[in-house]
Order: C-alpha cells, then structure tokens, then sequence
C-alpha cells in the first residue's frame, strides 16, 4: 500500500469490471476512499468494493445508470456529501455499440450518446461546482477519439471524440481554479468490452508494437498518476496508453 492519493475521496463510474475495476483497487492501494458506480452489474461492483475492504482500503458501491439523465450528477453529489469533499472524479462507464450508420438505430445512437457523452458532462460540470483546488477530472476515452479505422464504431468513435475535447475544455476554464482535467486514451486492453480472445483480436494485436493487449492495470497506474500531486503542472492532455499503436 502507498500514500500517493492519501486522505482524498475519489468518485468512479464504472466501477465494477475492467478499467474501472482496476483503478479503484490501484485508488484504494494509494490510500483514497472510492466511490464506484455500476451499471448492471450490482454483485460485481460490490465484490470490488468489498475486495478493497477487505485489504484495508475504504471503498463502496453505488448503483447509477449512467444512460439516465441527471443520474449520474444525483449520485456524484450524494457521494460528495457523504464524505463530504471530492478530489478525483474518474469518467470511465462506457459502452460501444458496433453498427454501420446505415444499420444505427436513434436508440443505439442515444444510448452511446448518454453514457459516454453525457454523464461525463454532468459529472464535470458538478465537478467544477464542487471541487476544491488541487482536484483532478479523468476522463478514458480511446484512441478511437481520434480515428475511425474501420466500419461500424461510428457512434463510439464520435463519443469519445467530443469527451476528449469536453475534457479540454475543462481543464482551459478550471484551470485558474485550480482543477486539473485530462483524458486517457487507451488502446486495445483485455476486458468484457474488447477480449483479447475476441474475434478482432489477432488484427488489433498486429497493428500494436508492444504486440500484445494492454492490461487494465496499465491504465490503472497511469490514472493514479494523473489523480496524484505528482501530475500537479499535467492538465488538458491526452495520454495515449496504447503499446505504440499511435505512434
Ligand atoms: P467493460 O465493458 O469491461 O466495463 C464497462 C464499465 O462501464 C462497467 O463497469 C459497466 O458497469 C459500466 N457501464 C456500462 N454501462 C453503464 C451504465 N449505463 N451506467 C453505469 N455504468 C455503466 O469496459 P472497459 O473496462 O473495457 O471500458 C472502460 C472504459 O474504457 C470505457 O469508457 C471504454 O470505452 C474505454 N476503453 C476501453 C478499451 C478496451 O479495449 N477495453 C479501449 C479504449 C477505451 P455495469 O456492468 O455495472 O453496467
């Protein structure tokens, strides 16, 4: 266990599988009380939680659906009563539907939209509220933020581009604040999302010159690094953590 973000309270969607998972754990090992959010997935996001308990961290599970409206900004605002400050708000719930924009219904289009899009706005924008100086807004996006490379991630793809510049944006007008926002783009990484036995799999590990998927825990500890005082001159940038692929 470290110290790195010790005494801060730090507020994370998607909490309950993959990226998310990850960078709570690597939260609470550095000393933070996390907040995780969960979509579906209630016994996951709370075997996390427990799991960090258990090793003596201070972690708990809440239920928000971030494809609801003012959800997300409710539930953020609860946890930042509760332990009454917040320092780090982590963006990372995030879906993908994969469907040519001929084929993309309103639904799928919207749902993208809402989860990706929209949370994370809310999410800043009490964030900017709230905060006191020295806090840090992360958001994941993808390296698909800045490219389409091929069909059907239309929607995904437009996602995480408008998040990364809604990042951006934040850190241009929080700065003077004191606030710090920055986004991490991540490549290929084995989760539920994107399995590294998954049928796309051997294509996306060809075009990585590390060769191989990311871990979760590789985007973990660059988070915990843009969270600390060690990133306190780091703000609206773009960390591509990707084994090469965009280089
Ligand atoms: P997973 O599918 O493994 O996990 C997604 C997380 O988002 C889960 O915790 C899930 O919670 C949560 N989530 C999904 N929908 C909702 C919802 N409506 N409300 C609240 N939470 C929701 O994906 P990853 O861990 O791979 O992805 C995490 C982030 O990283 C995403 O933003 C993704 O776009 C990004 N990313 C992933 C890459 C990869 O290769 N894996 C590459 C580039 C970016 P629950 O199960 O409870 O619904």
């Amino acid at each position: 266990m470290g110290a790195r973000l010790s005494g801060k309270v730090a507020f994370v969607t998607g909490g309950s599988r993959g990226i998310g998972a990850a960078i709570c754990q690597a939260f609470a090992d550095e000393g933070a009380t996390v907040v995780l959010t969960y979509g579906g997935s209630k016994d996951k996001a709370e075997a996390v939680a427990a799991a960090i308990n258990a090793k003596g961290g201070k972690a708990e599970a809440v239920g928000c659906d971030a494809r609801k409206q003012g959800e997300t900004a409710r539930v953020m605002s609860a946890a930042a009563e509760k332990h009454g400050r917040l320092d780090i708000l982590v963006n990372n719930a995030g879906i993908a539907r994969e469907v040519t924009l001929r084929k993309m219904s309103d639904e799928d289009w919207n749902d993208v939209m809402a989860v990706n899009v929209t949370a994370p706005f809310e999410a800043i924008r009490l964030a900017a509220n709230i905060m006191e100086p020295g806090g840090s807004i992360i958001t994941v996006g993808s390296i698909l933020g800045d490219r389409a490379p091929s069909p059907g991630l239309g929607s995904y793809c437009a996602s995480k581009a408008a998040v990364q510049l809604l990042t951006k944006a934040a850190a241009r007008e929080l700065g003077r604040k004191g606030l710090r926002a920055n986004v991490i783009q991540p490549g290929p990484i084995d989760t539920d999302m994107n399995p590294a036995d998954g049928e796309t799999a051997d294509l996306q590990r060809m075009m990585v010159p590390l060769g191989r998927y990311g871990k979760a825990d590789e985007i973990a500890s660059v988070a915990v690094f843009l969270a600390s005082d060690e990133a306190s001159f780091v703000t609206g940038t773009t960390i591509d953590v990707a084994g090469g692929l965009t280089a």
